[in-house]
């Protein structure tokens, strides 16, 4: 038999090996019945960014500083964000309104790469249904908030460096604060401590 035929059959046993395969093997099927059934989302998928905050209070423990570098960097300006302000009307480290309009928004994930504060993640939620197309679409900060451990469980290889991360630069603030406090005890022997 010459080289081409050769090729040829080795060509039709592959089609048919894989013919028969996408009906016996289920890790094959390229459909499930949805939405009884789901695929398991892969952990580097993302669909729109939600906020995370710490702790038990949504709005408290926000991790947002509303610095506003995600709201400049946003390629299509889908994030409006407003800084709170405390009673003499300073600016706060939180955000009063975070918005993101998701019918915008193009999950390119730039939001997350300039969040200096570890504030806002992708998420993998991509079934969403709303009666109002327009205002429904509108996400606030409510909306968007999500605790640690919901990033922990979408992306658990990436939250695990981030809480690390977390945990040191906070020992690092703590034992600066310990450093400083020690420093202005009396008979500390440094300067602005008492002697
Ligand atoms: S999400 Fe991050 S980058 Fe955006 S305002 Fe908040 S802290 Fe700044
Ligand atoms: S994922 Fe991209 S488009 Fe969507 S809010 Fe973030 S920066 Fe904007």
């Amino acid at each position: 038999m010459s080289v081409e035929g050769a090729g040829l059959i080795r060509g039709f046993i592959e089609t048919g090996r894989n013919l028969v395969g996408s009906y016996v093997d289920p890790r094959r099927w390229v459909t499930v019945q949805y939405p009884e059934e789901r695929r398991a989302t892969p952990e580097n998928s993302r669909v729109y960014p939600f906020l995370v905050y710490d702790g038990a209070d949504p709005e408290e423990g926000l991790r947002c500083v509303s610095c506003k570098i995600c709201e400049k960097e946003c390629p299509p300006q889908c994030i409006y964000i407003v800084p709170a302000q405390d009673e003499r009307g300073r600016p706060r480290k939180h955000p009063a309104i975070f918005d993101i309009d998701i019918s915008v928004c193009m999950s390119c994930q730039i939001c997350v790469e300039v969040c200096p504060f570890d504030s806002i993640k992708m998420d993998q939620a991509y079934a969403w249904d709303r009666e109002d197309r327009f205002g429904g679409l509108l996400l606030h900060k409510a909306d968007l908030a999500r605790p640690n451990r919901y990033y922990r469980e979408l992306h658990p290889a990436e939250a695990r460096v981030v809480d690390e991360h977390l945990a040191r630069e906070r020992e690092l603030r703590e034992s600066g604060v310990r450093a400083a406090v020690r420093a202005s005890l009396p008979g500390s022997g440094e300067p602005g401590g008492g002697t």
